[in-house]
């Protein structure tokens, strides 16, 4: 990754002391139970390495929530069967190895081991630990707290309980009355801990942006919640006004209306909001998006959190209150809509050249989410959320 490669060039530059200190490491923790490779890989591939995008885009996910910036240079470490915290020469390194990680996401069955993981690591270095502890209950200790700040850094970017202590469920730990012969805690103490940080974030979204005076009433006489977003006042629920055309229930069938709203197309679309709210126009989806930290950070924070109603693993933490829901769409060329489960998309008011017109996109494909801008043909079915005038 380039941005990374020149940060590590500018650090290397600015370090005298980089080439007559080879030795001069200090290992924070590995999480592996080897931790031999490290020192190997740290002399060796340190001034060659390329960070895959993959695992930047992880340690960005995990800070920003928490406003943290990076202290620390992540490292790929193909071969040494572990992720380790390190500093070498005064700089602080997060080495990994690709193999590995995936290991244990395999032994958990979820991908969220490698954030669990990750976050820990990362938590040792803003935590500020640094040396290589002469006594086990030192040890010990740093790693409850780095335990403690993953779990409240993976419920601030969505995880349940359970994803964010399935890494430390499935790794080796000695028994609670063996654990004074270890530097590492035994299992339960790290769970706990790991808890005990959840639980810390898990109060802190009790700050929801809900919006509990502004209701938007649809011409049924149904009432729907609104967020404060920004400057901007949303609908916090799909629309779900049935008209006599142009509108269709999720998968047609009616019972998914409750949670998804109806889907409908763009002529419908464009005079259906409730009175004192309109569509949104692509500027003003791109106001939410920018205000949200644009297309790497905003998905998560408008995607309901949990897998009740998005499929696979979603990293939507929802701290917006705005509850992106995959409703899908509908497509008559097809007979029926798919992608339910798997794709959020509203309309959006504006019309483009080629007589389509814009939709605003949310899926859950991969760790981002992609939100942004497109454009679809105008006889689709997509959801409608409103905006306050
Ligand atoms: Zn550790």
């Amino acid at each position: 990754m380039k941005k990374l490669s020149l940060i590590l060039i500018r650090l290397i530059l600015l370090s005298p002391y980089f080439s007559n200190a080879q030795t001069q490491f200090l290992q924070i923790c590995t999480y592996g139970e080897d931790n031999k490779g490290a020192e190997i890989c740290t002399k060796l591939q340190l001034k060659s390495f390329k960070s895959s995008i993959e695992a930047q885009n992880a340690v960005d996910r995990i800070l920003e929530p928490t406003g943290l910036k990076s202290n620390f240079v992540l490292v790929p470490c193909d071969g040494i069967n572990n992720c380790a915290a390190l500093v070498y020469v005064g700089l602080r390194y997060i080495i990994y190895d690709n193999a590995f990680m995936e290991k244990v996401a395999d032994i958990a069955n979820t991908d969220w081991t490698n954030l669990g993981i990750l976050a820990h690591e990362i938590g040792h270095h803003l935590l500020g630990h640094t040396l290589m502890k002469t006594n086990n209950s030192d040890t010990r200790r740093d790693e409850l707290e780095a335990d403690e700040w993953s779990g409240f850094a993976l419920n601030k970017i969505g995880a349940t309980l359970e994803q964010a202590q399935a890494a430390i469920n499935s790794l080796w730990h000695p028994a609670c009355d063996e654990e004074i012969n270890y530097d590492h805690p035994c299992k339960q103490k790290r769970l706990d801990s790991i808890k005990k940080g959840w639980e810390k974030a898990k109060g802190q979204k009790s700050n929801t942006n809900i919006n509990n005076s502004i209701y938007a009433t649809d011409p049924a006489g149904k009432t729907y919640k609104t967020v404060n977003i920004g400057s901007q006042v949303w609908m916090a629920e799909n629309l779900a006004y049935k008209t006599s055309s142009g509108c269709w229930a999720p998968k047609n069938d009616e019972s998914n209306v409750t949670i998804f709203g109806y889907l409908y197309n763009w002529e419908t679309a464009q005079n259906i909001c409730p009175i004192g709210w309109h569509l949104p126009s692509d500027a003003e989806w791109t106001i939410l998006l920018n205000f949200l930290g644009g297309e790497e950070f905003a998905a998560s924070k408008l995607k309901e959190s949990g897998t009740a109603h998005w499929q696979n693993n979603n990293f939507g933490s929802n701290t917006t209150g705005f509850t992106a829901l995959p409703a899908g769409l509908f497509d008559n060329n097809i007979t029926q809509s798919h992608t339910m489960g798997r794709f959020a998309y509203w309309w959006t008011s504006t019309e483009n050249k080629n007589n389509k017109s814009g939709y605003f996109c949310i899926s859950i494909d991969d760790i981002i989410g992609h939100p942004g801008l497109g454009s679809a043909s105008k006889d689709l079915g997509l959801s409608i959320r409103c905006i306050k005038d």
